[in-house]
């Protein structure tokens, strides 16, 4: 049986129909992902996913898309797709294991944050983003507001930016743009700016 995560952020990104489309690809392995092996995901990774999913669904309150969670050893770390009107998260079982082992819960939390910014960016905007700034920026935005509404410790802050910086998009710019986005969302959406830093 398929484990499913539905909550609820906004449905329009997402083409109700027609062929998967690769969103975001948190890694450059992205060609030998086969969703035939899409597996149903493991306990601990699901409370990590409903927990960012919590924080997202502050922002995006009651039009939110449904996000369904899949493991998979073919993925490349982290991946969201867009399918069949769902917002499809695809993690690599080994790396969610070394970004957890390397920052705890705030590290998955965070990577989550990003992929799930991709669909809050779709959706919503705010003054804060810059009209300069990449796709990938902007998700980053939207996941800098996502861990505000988190609940980290001083702590938990700099390991979730730790974890934003060691898993990139091939297409994400140099780290410094990266934190000016992520800071802004994360100010702008009552963090303390003060938990903000250069990650470790
Ligand atoms: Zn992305």
């Amino acid at each position: 049986m398929l484990i499913k995560y539905s909550v609820s952020l906004m449905v329009c990104w997402l083409p109700l129909s027609g062929a998967a489309q690769v969103i975001c690809v948190l890694g450059s392995g992205a060609s030998s992902y086969k969703a035939s092996a899409d597996q149903r995901p493991s306990a601990d990774a699901m409370q990590l996913v409903a927990r960012a999913n919590a924080a997202a669904k502050t922002i995006c309150v009651s039009n939110c898309p449904e996000v369904v969670v899949f493991r998979n050893t073919t993925a490349s770390n982290l991946m969201l797709i867009a399918d069949a009107g769902r917002a499809k998260l695809v993690y690599a079982p080994m790396v969610f294991a070394a970004v957890h082992d390397r920052y705890g819960d705030a590290g998955i939390v965070a990577l989550v944050a990003h992929a799930l910014g991709h669909a809050l960016d779709d959706g919503i905007g705010a003054a804060w983003i810059d009209k300069a700034w990449t796709t990938e920026l902007r998700a980053d935005s939207w996941a800098g507001c996502t861990l505000a509404r988190s609940s980290l410790s001083s702590a938990e802050v700099q390991a979730a930016l730790g974890a934003l910086a060691d898993y990139p998009s091939p297409s994400h710019p140099k780290w410094n743009f990266r934190l000016q986005a992520i800071g802004a969302g994360y100010t702008h959406c009552g963090g303390a700016g003060s938990k903000l830093g250069a990650p470790k």
